[in-house]
């Protein structure tokens, strides 16, 4: 080959056939000389935007990135592919950077990943005036905006150094946040010239999303990890304490686990977070100081124990689950009890002490009102996907396909009645409560609080007696979400009725109710893959057969990344597994059309995966899936 152009480069180098959406037109651009923004949601294919032209362009490309484990598991990736990529950061010695910088000086690499501190060193700069810098660029480029929540002042020196190179690179950034603030931001102060600006959707459609309200959290988890062995898997929890306990409860199933908290040493924090990188241990109990930075391709699903304080931390957390693409599971398990958890760590945050008092209150609103959006997401009987996209400002459709609510069955309840009963209880407390005080009174609960507000007297005590206050409750939620009710946005959180709640009381308007059909011991359940090809795995469409060659092809790749000490995705993903099962190859050529198999990897391993299939089909062409071809 004698110039290689931008479709060569993504199949010797990642072996993919095709672009993705949206990055094809980033590339172009950047081979045109033109900066770019790229706003693309986590697993999107990010990389490749920036990888594949620096391939191209007769200099090196620097790339910025904030988190040192990202920057080790990119470089290795690209070193597997056969890129020559370093990293410079705060994790090598001092003379480790000074033999890299030479190296790099002396035009060993094509990419070099480097923390933004290091960009104004003496040394640095030194080594920017001397080679040819094609591009710079800046990965997870909303940590440069105040807007967002992730400002790093770091960040500020970018544009600091960009000033003094004698030629300004090309500059391509990239984020998967998405709001107008920050996309303004970032266009403004990295000095974006006439940037070429995509964004794409913020819909993982591979990640399946349900919420749960199992009566014991444990058990559930207990059987979905044990339904879902061998896959990758990471459970979030609210507390340090929750972490602990249900990391020994799993570890006495048997169940190989590992954990993450800010409570842990700095050492057994790294050491647990390998183990689960390299699959030693496949699955993850933490709190949400896990994850930043974590590139873990193959996590298969992420399980919420607790509920989180806020969407953007669920979607983020959440996210982390079908990095490759390939279906995933976010499973969030609610319980009436997490709201408690959530007021209670709100109330304990610690105020940034530098904030006016003023400031301080509005904060605590934002705060409020993310933990209600949150609370709801729990409670809504409609598409879940539709509603967190709404939420990020997004249009979804109304029925996805892909989550609980979308595929679980429901009977319409006339609640009328019941919804008159809410009403007048609160008009009758001249709106004075929150919603558990209000449902435990119609609840006709005897708890010594609403003795103390003298609520037994009133005529709706006890008139919604024998519901239980969790139905109560989740009646007078939707009634949130169709607005006949509304929540003051205050720390007191106070129901009152709107206007339209008099159309209810007039017999003008009918009020129903979506109520899950009770599914038998739903815990024991699998959730996924009921409904519709949308939610089957790719190594769902293998059969008896060629499953067992999938196994047979994990298990060689498990031996190669001990041999290695690699992750194991790192060698190949799934997806390629199970193409290779599909496809079944049996000499190079064929090998190198499964898909993630490029020349390079297949150099280094492709004769191993050969002799496996050889050996596992004695040399004879055999049908290892469902279905038709090219269905994959
Ligand atoms: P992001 O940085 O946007 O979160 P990544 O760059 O990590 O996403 O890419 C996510 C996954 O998608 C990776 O496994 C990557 O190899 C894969 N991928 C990216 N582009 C393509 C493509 N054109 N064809 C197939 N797979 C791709
Ligand atoms: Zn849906």
């Amino acid at each position: 080959m004698d110039k290689m152009d931008k479709f060569d480069v993504l199949q010797k180098y990642f072996g993919y056939s095709g672009f993705r959406e949206g990055q094809e037109a980033l590339i172009d651009s950047i081979l045109n000389g033109q900066d770019v923004l790229g706003i693309m949601p986590t697993g999107a294919g990010k990389s490749i935007c920036y990888q594949v032209p620096a391939l191209l362009l007769s200099g090196i490309t620097l790339v910025v990135s904030p988190l040192i484990s990202l920057m080790k598991d990119q470089v290795q990736a690209l070193n597997q592919a056969g890129v020559h990529a370093a990293y410079i950061n705060s994790s090598l010695s001092e003379s480790q950077i000074s033999k890299a910088l030479r190296l790099a000086a002396g035009g060993q690499y094509k990419i070099i990943y480097v923390a933004p501190e290091r960009l104004e060193t003496h040394e640095f700069l030194a080594f920017a005036e001397r080679v040819e810098i094609s591009m710079l660029t800046v990965d997870e480029a909303h940590c440069i905006s105040q807007w967002g929540q992730d400002f790093r002042p770091s960040y500020l020196k970018i544009v600091q150094f960009i000033y003094k190179l004698k030629n300004r690179p090309v500059i391509s950034a990239f984020t998967a946040t998405a709001t107008e603030n920050v996309k303004e931001d970032i266009i403004c102060v990295l000095g974006l010239l006439r940037p070429y600006v995509l964004v794409t959707g913020f819909d993982r459609k591979n990640l399946y999303f349900a919420v749960e309200t199992p009566r014991k959290k444990d058990k559930y988890v207990i059987n979905y990890v044990k339904g879902h062995a061998a896959e990758s898997g990471i459970i979030y929890c609210a507390t340090r304490k929750n972490v602990d306990t249900l990391c020994e409860t799993l570890r006495g199933e048997g169940i190989a686990v590992t954990k993450y908290h800010a409570g842990l040493t700095g050492e057994e924090r790294k050491q647990n977070q390998e183990d689960f990188i390299y699959d030693h241990s496949p699955v993850m109990v933490a709190t949400n100081a896990f994850g930043m930075g974590i590139d873990k391709s193959n996590v298969r699903y992420v399980i919420h124990y607790n509920m989180p304080q806020s969407l953007e931390n669920y979607y983020q957390e959440a996210g982390r689950a079908g990095r490759d693409g390939e279906k995933a599971e976010c499973i969030l398990l609610y319980s009436a009890q997490d709201v408690v958890i959530n007021r209670f760590l709100l109330d304990n945050k610690e105020q940034n002490a530098e904030y006016e008092e003023e400031e301080i209150a509005a904060v605590r609103e934002r705060d409020e009102e993310r933990l209600r959006a949150m609370t709801y997401y729990c409670m809504t009987t409609n598409c879940l996907r539709e509603y967190i996209l709404r939420y990020f400002g997004e249009k979804g459709s109304k029925d996805c396909g892909n989550c609980l609510n979308c595929i679980r069955e429901f009977e319409e309840i006339d609640v009328t009645e019941t919804a008159r009963s809410i009403i007048s209880c609160i008009l009758e407390a001249k709106q004075r409560y929150g919603m558990n005080v209000i449902a435990g009174i119609l609840a006709g609960d005897d708890r010594a609080k609403l003795r103390e507000y003298g609520v037994f007297s009133y005529q709706s005590y006890a008139s919604l007696k024998p519901m239980k206050e969790i139905e109560i409750k989740q009646i007078i939620n939707d009634m949130i979400i169709g607005k006949l009710l509304f929540i003051t946005n205050d720390k007191y959180a106070l129901l009152k009725t709107s206007s339209e709640a008099d159309e209810v009381l007039n017999g003008d308007r009918s009020v129903i109710f979506k109520k899950a059909k009770e599914e038998p011991e739903k815990a024991d359940k699998v959730s996924g893959g009921k409904k519709g090809m949308g939610k089957t795995r790719r190594s769902d469409i293998l059969n008896s057969r060629g499953l067992e060659l999938f196994e047979q092809l994990r298990d060689l790749r498990t031996a190669i990344a001990r041999e290695e000490n690699l992750p194991p995705y790192i060698i190949f993903a799934d997806k390629t597994l199970v193409d290779m099962c599909v496809r079944t190859p049996f000499d190079k050529k064929e090998m190198l059309k499964v898909i993630g198999v490029g020349e390079n990897k297949y150099t280094r391993y492709g004769e191993r995966f050969l002799d496996a299939i050889r050996e596992y089909t004695g040399g004879v062409h055999e049908k290892f899936y469902f279905g038709e071809e090219g269905e994959i």
